[in-house]
């Protein structure tokens, strides 16, 4: 497979050394695909974290779907087995207002039930599906890093309540404080009620499992590394043997290879995101930075850092950013996040760090996620780019692909226009990681010197 960063960082015979792999319990039993003979299914599925997962649960309890899922390492490989937990509204960096220039008012609401849906889905998902994820908190908030945001957050509060009837609410500092989140760069906050945070590898294994329990058969370490068509049958090619399958459904976001469809080749750019655990802080070490909630919060950065206190105490900084995927890259993210982590938290500047990993996120060039047909195919199906927001996005967009797989839904009536085919190709797409780059260095003067 071709990928556009260090082909190290794609390389699934190594689990992803992240405190949710400690503290997830079993892995999920999948099938091997070794021996098998003429494997043949109604729809196969490439990737087993959330939408794929998702679509595929979905296809067999609603639609009664013979399907196959396949992972080139295991169920939560990806994003969706090392990401924060935070279960939010996602799938785009666009603006509201921005996306009302765009699309207009009705579609950009249709957009925003869309992410709205998605959230309760992934709670409806808990609770019907008995999957223990370890849910916190009530609400997700942004704060202000610095001042002169403080106006932004109020501003973004009332236009979100009075354009969209969204219950957002402005905090002042004192308001954060009394909430149970303070430090140097708090200086407001934007709740928005309804979210909550999970551990993501319990959430994608129990997802997993709920697809097994309605018949989904789940191959990991396979790879798809080829595929044709003999006559109206796709033939996907894996190291350990050939799935042959009427549609496909494409949900490998952030680990796209180049060359897995070529209908997505130069559509989407991998970005990275970071997270660095603390040990578990006793109730004195909290009290002493003013941080008690576990609600899921994040910065008012461009780069933004998300972070958010475990049940056991644990304390996860998140930060986005960084285009260097090698084991250096890596290793000089972690200084520069540790640095981060001690000027925002002075009161747990002596707190040893038990894990740091990374993954990645997926980009567009129009800023937001999509749903399409790759190459014009309408055998086949693409959901992906939920821009580092994909915990609610993807089971959503996963349950969406799974309705229009199953011609129960339509792009043209049930996808949000801004969401509808696949994503529109990068101008020079060979320069992605350098526009990367560019954008992130701007960030970085907009967010510490603007
Ligand atoms: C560090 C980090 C923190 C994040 N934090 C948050 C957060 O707090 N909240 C939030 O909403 N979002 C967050 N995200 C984003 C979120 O994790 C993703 O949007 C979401 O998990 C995407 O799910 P997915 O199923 O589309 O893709 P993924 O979970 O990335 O799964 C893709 C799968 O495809 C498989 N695959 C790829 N190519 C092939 C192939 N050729 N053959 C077979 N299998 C293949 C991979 O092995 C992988 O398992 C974060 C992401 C990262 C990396």
């Amino acid at each position: 497979m071709r990928h556009i960063y260090d082909e190290s960082a794609f390389d699934t015979t190594k689990p992803v050394g992240s405190w949710w792999l400690d503290s997830a319990g079993d892995a999920v039993d999948t099938t091997d695909l070794a021996g098998g003979e003429n494997v043949r299914c109604e729809i196969a599925v490439i990737g087993a974290g959330y939408t794929g997962l998702s679509a595929a649960y979905h296809l067999a309890r609603d639609h009664g779907a013979d399907v196959r899922v396949l992972d080139a390492a295991y169920p939560g490989f990806g994003g969706s087995g090392r990401n924060g937990g935070f279960v939010g509204p996602g799938a785009t960096k666009l603006s509201s207002d921005a996306m009302v220039r765009k699309v207009g008012m009705d579609e950009t609401k249709r957009f925003m039930a869309l992410q709205g849906e998605s959230i309760d889905l992934v709670a409806a998902l808990l609770d019907g599906e008995n999957i223990d994820a370890d849910k916190t908190g009530a609400c997700e908030i942004e704060f202000a890093h610095k001042p002169n945001r403080v106006q932004e957050l109020r501003q973004g509060a009332a236009y979100m309540r009075n354009t969209f009837g969204a219950k957002f609410e402005f905090m002042d500092k004192d308001e954060c404080t009394a909430h149970g989140f303070a430090g140097p760069q708090v200086h407001g906050g934007l709740k928005i009620p309804g979210c909550f945070g999970v551990h993501p590898l319990k959430y994608a294994r129990g997802l997993a499992r709920a697809a097994q329990k309605r018949g989904v058969i789940i191959h990991g370490e396979a790879p798809v590394i080829g595929w044709h068509k003999e006559g109206g049958t796709h033939v996907l090619a894996t190291p350990r043997g050939e799935v042959r399958a009427k549609q496909v459904i494409i949900g490998t976001n952030g680990y796209t290879a180049e060359d897995t469809n070529p209908g997505l080749a130069g559509r989407v750019l991998p970005g990275l995101s970071n997270i660095l655990i603390t040990r578990p802080l006793s109730a004195e070490e909290q009290a002493a930075q003013g941080w008690t909630t576990t609600d899921i919060i994040y910065d008012s950065r461009k780069l933004l850092h998300y972070v958010r206190l475990l049940p056991d105490g644990r304390f996860l900084f998140g930060g986005r950013g960084g285009w260097d995927a090698s084991p250096a890259g890596k290793a000089r993210m972690r200084i520069y996040m540790e640095k981060t982590f001690k000027q925002m938290f002075p009161a747990w500047a002596h707190v040893e760090f038990t894990h740091f990993w990374n993954g990645f996120i997926c980009l567009t060039y129009d800023l937001v996620a999509h749903v399409g047909h790759p190459q014009g195919d309408e055998t086949v199906w693409s959901a992906l780019a939920y821009h580092g927001s994909g915990v609610a996005a993807a089971t959503g967009t996963g349950r969406l692909a799974a309705r229009l797989a199953a011609k129960a839904a339509t792009l043209e009536k049930d996808v949000p226009v801004i969401m509808r085919d696949v994503p529109p190709r990068f101008p020079f797409p060979f320069l992605r990681t350098q526009y990367l780059r560019g954008a992130y260095a701007w960030y970085h003067i907009k967010d510490e010197w603007l």
